[in-house]
């Protein structure tokens, strides 16, 4: 058995959802279990519509949802009456959450599962009439989560064997199960949704509830390269890497995968492939729990733009305590993440992707120290995990970047990343030159 997800560019249209068919059908023997995303950008489509309609713009919120539904009904005129079906109690919910003026978490799950459940009932449909055995699964009666909607979190223990007892035997006996990516409910039946890009957590899930071989994202891009192609072209295909080294990548900017979601795979050392529905004989990369031995130091460059320094001094901060403790109050009390962390005695330099808040956090840290802003910053993560352990890394890497001002350095906890923050105008320079450094000899085992 293998999990194949889909993601909301590949099921978008007609035409994406045929390719998807045809990459499923090619992979029978394997026994795949198909999860999809809602199509194209429908989630974001339905929690506008339902924020038009608890604001008192019923007209515009019940015209969204017409042309939703045109657009639905166009792509898949074959599933014309379920479609129709769905958007009948759709609009029923719009209406009462204008009627009350009232928009619960709760609602807002209801709302937005109505994005894969679509979905899912038409690739179904369309594998049928391409004559593949395949079967609709309401995902909702499999996930089992906690009450915490819009970010619900899966009881492991009702679902791992109600996984088990439904899709096993249905992917043994040859049946490609279809479901909804994202959606759960809790064990009294009400709807959830895992968060926003929950689908790929579903996926994760499934993959460990059946003990399946492999798990593979489709995406549209050919898995994860040595650097951001947004910045640099000419990077290389990373054929293996571990979860640790993509997490951390994930976490510094590499879009490819959310390190949350494959938690489920990695507990059950099931291997997760990303790989693009576009073109599907690349083979993607494969992202597995163990160590990837790698005659590269650096397995990739990751990147963060818009990033902001704070730098924090206080000479009472010399010999004294409660200091950081009174400074991360003030990001707490703004929920304002901070990535990336340096001190010194008297002084703290961190930086923040997210400046929403930041006159605000100045404002409040000039209580009690000197506070400097520096923004029009982007972070370079170098991940790999033989960086720590592997002399004259440093060495190589602040030789390429010679002439480029270096704002502040960190050494991650994490012991497989080194990362750096730069000027915004630097970024294209630097990343080019720290790729020339490192991957000019290429280890054939891990780069294409
Ligand atoms: N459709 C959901 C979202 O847009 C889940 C997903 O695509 O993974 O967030
Ligand atoms: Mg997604």
């Amino acid at each position: 058995m293998i999990v194949m997800k889909f993601g909301g560019s590949s099921v978008e249209s007609a035409s994406a959802i045929q390719r998807v068919a045809s990459i499923v059908s090619t992979r029978l023997e394997r026994q795949p279990i198909v999860v999809v995303s809602a199509m194209g950008k429908t989630t974001n489509k339905l929690l506008s519509m339902a924020a038009c309609a608890v604001n008192g713009r019923r007209a515009e919120a019940l015209e969204a949802m017409e042309e939703l539904k045109r657009f639905h009904l166009n792509e898949a005129p074959h599933a014309a009456d379920a479609i129709a079906g769905r958007f009948l109690e759709l609009e029923e919910i719009l209406k009462g959450v204008a009627a009350l003026g009232e928009l619960t978490p709760r609602t807002i799950d209801l709302i937005s599962s109505y994005g894969e459940r679509l979905s899912s009932l038409i690739v179904t449909d369309v594998f049928r009439t391409l004559g593949m055995d395949a079967m609709h699964l309401d995902s909702r009666s499999v996930i089992i989560t906690d009450r915490r909607h819009t970010q619900a979190a899966p009881l492991f223990t009702e679902t791992y064997p109600r996984l088990a007892a439904t899709i096993t035997p249905l992917a043994q006996s040859n049946k490609v199960v279809v479901m909804g990516g994202f959606i759960g409910s809790t064990l009294d039946g009400v709807t959830t949704t895992l968060g926003r890009g929950g689908s790929d957590f579903t996926a994760s899930i499934v993959g460990a509830g059946v003990g399946a071989e492999e798990i593979q994202i489709w995406t549209d891009v050919d898995g994860m390269l040595t650097c951001d192609p947004t910045i640099l072209t000419g990077g290389h295909r990373v054929k293996t890497i571990s979860f640790a080294e993509a997490a951390e990548s994930a976490y510094f900017g590499a879009k490819v995968l959310h390190p949350a979601t494959v938690v489920p795979a990695v507990e059950r050392n099931i291997p997760v492939l990303i790989l693009n529905s576009r073109r599907p004989d690349s083979p993607g990369t494969r992202v597995i729990a163990d160590r990837v031995p790698c005659r590269n130091v650096v397995k990739s460059i990751a990147c963060k733009r818009d990033i902001t320094i704070i730098n924090v001094t206080s000479t009472r901060m010399l010999m004294a305590y409660g200091f950081l403790r009174r400074m991360f109050e003030v990001f707490d009390r703004y929920e304002t993440p901070v990535d990336m962390l340096a001190t010194s005695e008297v002084s703290v330099s961190l930086t923040i992707d997210n400046p929403k808040n930041l006159p605000r956090i100045v404002e409040e840290l000039s209580q009690f120290s000197q506070v400097t802003v520096e923004s029009d910053l982007a972070i370079i993560c170098l991940v790999g995990d033989s960086i720590h352990d592997t002399p004259g890394v440093a060495g190589r890497i602040f030789t390429a970047l010679k002439n480029i001002n270096i704002r502040m350095i960190s050494q991650g906890a994490s012991r497989l990343n080194l990362g750096f923050v730069v000027s915004a105008d630097d970024l294209r320079d630097a990343v080019s030159r720290l790729h020339a450094e490192l991957f000019s000899d290429l280890d054939p085992d891990v780069f294409e």
